[in-house]
């Protein structure tokens, strides 16, 4: 099970990070981008799949890889890809759909609803999604290669989605079984490990009660604490072994327990 980081953004504050400022010392707080992959002998699930370069750039993001081809260097070409699980529609979790030929996608119908809704009048609840992604997703729906998770759906035996919003209404994290366990990967449930141990969501949200008690579905999903893996928070690249030794940065195993 990997995470591959494929763009970041130096420039992040901490004042940014956080919905309540009031003991916060200001600083910087960098945000990393990541893909999610858990394979075994008979399956590659790939969760979320990034942005292209030009939609990172656009976003004043520095770009590291493209997530597609990173895949690829991790063991699984685009083609190979039979399951696509979206934890969201968000511009840094759902672009690059087109890159899957034979991939089917799983989101929570409370997403799409949401991002072809009546909120996306308001530019301002509009801003992190981007309409070409949204119209692939349609394609996509169309094509009879998108599918709508329940509140919890198995998307193959040991990968399991479990719907949570708050973050957006139709936030969902992933739960892998591994060898050291359930592992959870949070996506936006969690941007950084800190929001869950200072009790203080990050600010982009929709629902502030429901991301906070996406916290403890988070805690009852997992088997620790350790096996929760923040989506934004460059801490990940330092937790868990180097997949690439050759390659530093790149790509972590989150199969493996924490090193640090
Ligand atoms: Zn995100």
């Amino acid at each position: 099970m990997f995470a591959l980081r494929y763009a970041t953004n130096p420039k992040r504050r901490t004042v940014s990070n956080f919905l309540s400022n009031a003991d916060l010392h200001d600083g910087p707080m960098p945000m990393d981008y990541f893909v999610w992959l858990a394979v075994n002998d008979t399956h590659a699930v790939v969760i979320d799949s990034g942005m292209t370069q030009a939609a990172c750039e656009a976003r004043g993001h520095t770009f590291l890889c493209d997530p597609v081809a990173g895949l690829a260097q991790l063991g699984v070409a685009p083609e190979k890809v039979a399951q696509v699980v979206v934890t969201h529609l968000h511009y840094d979790h759902a672009g690059n759909l087109d890159k899957f030929p034979n991939a089917h996608f799983h989101i929570h119908p409370a997403e799409l609803g949401h991002a072809c809704g009546p909120y996306m009048q308001h530019a301002s609840l509009r801003r992190p999604y981007r309409v070409d992604q949204i119209c692939t997703a349609l394609r996509l729906l169309y094509g009879d290669r998108l599918h709508f998770t329940a509140e919890s759906t198995e998307i193959v035996p040991g990968i399991t989605s479990h719907w949570v919003g708050g973050h957006t209404p139709g936030m969902q994290v992933v739960r892998v079984l591994t060898e050291r366990g359930m592992v959870v990967l949070a996506s936006d449930a969690m941007h950084y490990y800190a929001n869950l141990e200072r009790r203080n969501p990050f600010p982009i949200l929709v629902d502030t009660l429901a991301y906070i008690t996406a916290w403890d579905q988070l805690l009852a999903l997992a088997d620790s604490v350790d096996h929760i893996v923040a989506g934004h928070d460059p801490k990940v690249m330092a937790l868990y072994p180097n997949a690439a030794p050759d390659r530093p940065g790149f790509a972590v195993r989150l199969d493996l327990p924490p090193v640090a």
